[in-house]
C-alpha cells in the first residue's frame, strides 16, 4: 500500500491527464473580473464595509460560540427578519453558509423511507445533504417538468415524505426553473419544495409559487457570507432543533451578519443595480446570438476541458478575467466558460468583453 502522499501524487497525476486538476491561484490583480458572484457590488460597498466595522468595534470578531450555547448575537434577529420579509415567509434561519444551510435543512426535513427529486443541475450542496439525510435520492433531467411529473407518478407512494429541491437561476447556466408548475406539481403529489435562490436574489425576481424552503446565500449578490432559511415559523423552529450544520457550529462573526443586513437594505432601494447587472448580460446575449440571458450568468459552452481553459487563457491575455468551469462542476462535455455580470461593470468593459469574445479562436 503506497503512503498517502504517494497515493495523493497519483491522484494528481489522474486529474492532470484529464485537464481537470485545480489550482487555488492568488485574485486576479489589473484584469476586470467577469468571474465572481458580486452581482450588485456590494462586497465593496462602503455602508456594507462600514456596517461591519461598526459591528467589529462593539461586538468582536467572532460570535464564541454554537447559536444554541451564547453565540446568538443580537445582530441575528434584524438580519432574519429582514430575509423573512424579503421572501415572504413568517421566518428565517441563518446559517455558517450556503452549503452549510443544505447540509442542515434537508436532513432536518427528510431521512430513510424519504425520497428527494432533484433538478440534475442541481448545486453540489442540495445533492451532498439529500445524501447526508439518509433518504433516496432521485434525479430529473435539468428543468423537465414532463420528466418530475413521470418521477412523482411512478415513485411517490413508495415513499413517506418527498422533497423537491431545485435551484430559482441555475449557477452554472444561468437559466430559470419553472417554479409555479413546480409547486403546483408538488401540491398535487404531496410532496414539499425546497428551492436555491443562491444566484437570483438581487438580481431575478422569482415568480409567484408557494415553495415551503427558500434557502440562498448571503455571499453572492449579499456581498457578505452566509446561508439562509426562509419558511413557516414551525419549519424554522424545527430547523433549530434539528439542523445539525447549525446546531454544531459557532454562529456567524456579528460583523458579517451587520454586513448582509446592510447589503439586503442596499439591495431593497436600489433594484437599479440587479437590472443593471442583467442589461450587461442581455447585451452580450444579444451581441453574440445567444438565447436572452434570464440572469447575470451567461454560459458559452466549449465541450472540451482544454478548450474551455484555451479560451479563458485568451481571454486573459485581453485583460478579462472569465473561468474555465470544467466536470465534475458541469457534466462531461459540456466544459464551458461562465460569465458572471455586476452593476459595477462599465458599458466599456461589457463591449471589450462581447469583441473578445468574438475573436476567440475556433
Ligand atoms: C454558491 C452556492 C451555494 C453555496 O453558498 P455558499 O454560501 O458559498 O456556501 C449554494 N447553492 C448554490 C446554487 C450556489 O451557487
Amino acid at each position: 500500500m503506497p503512503n498517502l502522499a504517494a497515493y495523493c501524487q497519483t491522484e494528481l497525476a489522474a486529474l492532470d491527464a484529464a485537464k481537470l486538476r485545480r489550482q487555488l491561484r492568488g485574485a486576479a490583480e489589473g484584469l476586470v473580473s467577469f468571474a465572481d458572484n458580486d452581482y450588485l457590488g456590494l462586497a465593496r460597498d462602503a455602508r456594507v464595509i462600514a456596517a461591519g466595522q461598526a459591528a467589529l468595534a462593539e461586538y468582536g470578531a467572532g460570535a464564541m460560540a454554537s447559536r444554541l450555547v451564547t453565540g446568538n448575537h443580537p445582530l441575528y434577529a434584524p438580519l432574519e427578519a429582514k430575509l423573512a420579509a424579503m421572501k415572504g415567509t413568517q421566518a428565517a434561519l441563518v446559517f455558517g453558509s450556503g452549503y452549510l444551510a443544505n447540509l442542515g435543512i434537508i436532513p432536518a426535513l427528510v431521512g430513510a423511507g424519504d425520497v428527494v427529486f432533484a433538478d440534475k443541475l442541481a448545486h453540489a450542496c442540495m445533492l451532498d445533504g439529500a445524501q447526508l439525510s439518509g433518504a433516496k435520492l432521485m434525479r430529473f433531467a435539468h428543468n423537465d417538468m414532463a420528466h418530475l411529473q413521470a418521477l412523482l407518478t411512478k415513485h411517490r407512494g413508495e415513499f413517506k415524505h418527498a422533497l423537491i429541491a431545485t435551484e430559482h437561476v441555475f449557477s452554472m447556466d444561468g437559466d430559470v426553473a419553472p417554479l409555479a408548475e413546480i409547486a403546483a406539481m408538488a401540491r398535487t403529489h404531496d410532496a414539499w419544495t425546497l428551492v436555491d435562490d443562491a444566484h437570483g436574489l438581487g438580481v431575478v425576481k422569482p415568480e409567484a409559487a408557494e415553495i415551503d424552503v427558500w434557502m440562498g446565500t448571503l455571499s453572492k449578490a449579499a456581498g457578505a457570507y452566509g446561508g439562509y432559511a426562509c419558511a413557516a415559523q414551525a419549519v424554522i423552529d424545527v430547523l433549530v432543533n434539528k439542523a445539525r450544520s447549525m446546531v454544531f457550529s459557532t454562529g456567524l462573526p456579528p460583523s458579517v451578519c451587520a454586513s448582509a443586513l446592510a447589503a439586503l437594505e442596499v439591495m431593497e432601494v436600489e433594484p437599479e443595480r440587479g437590472e443593471r447587472a442583467l442589461a450587461h448580460a442581455r447585451c452580450v446575449t444579444d451581441s453574440l446570438g445567444l438565447p436572452l440571458a434570464q440572469s447575470a450568468i451567461v454560459p458559452i459552452i466549449m465541450g472540451t476541458p482544454e478548450r474551455a481553459l484555451e479560451a479563458s487563457e485568451f481571454l486573459r491575455q485581453r485583460g478579462l478575467l472569465v473561468v474555465a468551469i470544467r466536470p465534475p462542476t458541469v457534466p462531461p462535455g459540456t466544459a464551458r466558460l461562465r460569465l458572471a455580470f455586476s452593476s459595477t461593470h462599465t458599458g466599456a468593459q461589457v463591449e471589450q468583453l462581447i469583441a473578445a469574445l468574438k475573436d476567440l479562436p475556433a
